[in-house]
């Protein structure tokens, strides 16, 4: 039999499920998607309600040039496909003594911004981005395009000598005093980090590509919002012939001696396949649908990345003063992750991220009105003794307060409905094993060769893709991990 004539059972149309589905259906495959939500997307969301559209998950379309190669790995163009707006300055920044930063790929304007914060930091930012150049391209290039299945693979990244400048391995927050002295612009360049649930204090210096590629190659916006993504790759999926079952949540991934034989429906239906895809979060998949074995024990102890507090709010006037990406970075950062890496909690005085996505699409508000999102990032479940309805009333009246330092003061009286979701909303919402919104951290311990495997040990015909696979969280990654599955599949059945 060869790979055209296999059957394969993938059970997510998360970002990541959908991508390989795409891929092994291209292959001549007969894909099916069973997705427990009644729609695509998984943590990649979508709400409209009252005309106010959310993107419930991610709202930041960066890294335009992985997407632009997975979209071409596709066969389309992303550019043709979604219409994507850059965001210019890409985010405004306020510290606590209520001084502002923009940020923007317009050099003068941060020659201007940065000298005023701190006399000759220019230079130090133009160092900065040149030595996070490199860390850009040894990630996107030689690590998220790849598996790494023998520990040399992953260790000779190392040895390629685009890692030479800037130390990549060193402590990400500790290695900015060789740019700059003043805290606010230590963390203006290092709290991209969260994007991949980690703290800047833990975090490896080569995730400053993160802050480089922001402004090397821009944020962007899809009209639509983030969704579209989604909405383009099920169409994709949908013109390649992909079967989709939408509503039916797995119960059980069933086995034998070494191979999976098919899933269980909660429904009691049963699907049998040659091969089995699961793009639900990894840890959650070897807790819940597979038999207990030492993987799943393994996983429960590894380091699980943040969660967050969101507050979806429809609002009965436009603030039009607020810029699509606002984010309030508190003066004490470094207790701020400690509360939320090594606590768990919320901190005192927390970060708090402001989305308004009208200033950039009219579409995502109803004339008159506003469409808003604050996100504030929280520790991930720990088993109890967390009262995350207290912490969320906590975290709005922060997120208030941070309103006022920007001279809003009356949105609380311009809410027509709230939406809000805690770390106990994330696990039950997309299986997310602690409510980790970002899946599996991504230490160094937890990257590249020592993330786990995309293939079971033991069900030979079982394989995984996702954001707690390889390379890792963030949509166009997810994209790069169903990919590297879908490879993976056609190569082993050829
Ligand atoms: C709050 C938040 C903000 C984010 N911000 C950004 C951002 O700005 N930019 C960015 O690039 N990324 C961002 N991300 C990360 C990004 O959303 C994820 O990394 C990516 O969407 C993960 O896709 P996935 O396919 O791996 O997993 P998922 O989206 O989790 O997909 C898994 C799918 O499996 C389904 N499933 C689970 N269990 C079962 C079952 N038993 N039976 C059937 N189906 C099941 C789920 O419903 C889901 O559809 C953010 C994430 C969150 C939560």
């Amino acid at each position: 039999m060869t790979a055209r004539t296999r059957s394969v059972l993938i059970v997510g149309a998360g970002v990541a499920g959908m991508t390989a589905a795409i891929h092994l259906a291209t292959a001549g495959m007969h894909v099916t998607v069973v997705e427990k939500d009644p729609l695509p997307g998984g943590r990649c969301g979508r709400f409209i309600r009252d005309g106010h559209r959310f993107d419930t998950g991610p709202t930041l379309f960066v890294m335009p040039l992985l997407y632009e190669a997975e979209f071409g790995a596709l066969g389309v163009s992303v550019w043709d496909r979604l219409e994507l707006r850059p965001v210019d300055p890409t985010y405004r920044l306020v510290f606590d003594d209520g001084s502002r930063l923009s940020l923007t790929s317009d050099m003068g304007a941060m020659r201007e911004q940065l000298d005023a914060i701190e006399p000759g930091s220019f230079e130090g930012l133009q160092r900065y981005l040149k030595d996070a150049a490199p860390h850009y391209r040894v990630v996107a290039e030689k690590m998220v395009n790849r598996e790494f299945r023998r520990p040399f693979d992953y260790l000779r990244i190392g040895a390629l000598g685009l890692l030479a400048r800037g130390n990549p391995l060193a402590n990400h927050y500790r290695s900015t005093a060789a740019y700059f002295d003043e805290p606010r612009l230590k963390s203006a360049f290092t709290f991209q980090d969260l994007y991949v649930g980690l703290s800047p204090f833990d975090a490896p210096a080569i995730l400053s590509l993160l802050s480089y590629t922001e402004l090397a190659h821009g944020v962007w916006y899809p009209k639509g919002g983030m969704y579209s993504v989604v909405e383009t790759l099920f169409d994709l999926a949908r013109d390649a012939g992909v079967e989709f079952s939408f509503g039916s949540a797995v119960e059980q991934i069933e086995t034998d001696a070494d191979e999976a034989t098919g899933a269980r429906l909660l429904d009691g239906g049963k699907l049998t396949a040659d091969v089995l895809l699961a793009n639900a979060d990894l840890p959650y998949v070897y807790e819940r649908l597979l038999p207990p074995d030492e993987m799943a024990r393994k996983l429960a102890r590894k380091r699980f990345s943040c969660s967050a507090i969101s507050f979806f709010w429809g609002l009965d006037r436009p603030y039009d003063d607020l810029p699509p990406h606002t984010l309030f970075l508190a003066d004490d950062y470094r207790e701020n992750f400690e509360s939320i890496v090594r606590d768990h909690g919320l901190p005192a005085n927390p970060g708090v991220y402001l989305h308004a996505p009208a200033r950039v699409d009219d579409s995502a508000a109803p004339p008159g009105r506003d469409t808003v999102t604050a996100i504030v990032p929280v520790g991930h479940l720990s088993g109890g003794g967390q009262d995350w309805e207290e912490r969320r009333d906590r975290a709005r009246e922060q997120v208030l307060r941070r309103l006022r330092m920007l001279g809003i003061t009356d949105l609380q009286d311009h809410i027509v409905f709230e939406e809000a979701y805690t770390p106990e909303t994330w696990a039950v919402r997309h299986n997310l094993a602690k409510g980790a919104t970002h899946g599996l951290s991504h230490t160094l311990t937890q990257m590249g060769y020592f993330r786990p495997r995309n293939r079971h040990r033991r069900y030979h015909n079982l394989y995984f893709a996702g954001a707690s696979t390889h390379p890792g969280t963030g949509v166009p990654t997810a994209m790069a991990s169903g990919r590297l599955a879908a490879r993976r599949i056609v190569a082993e059945l050829a």
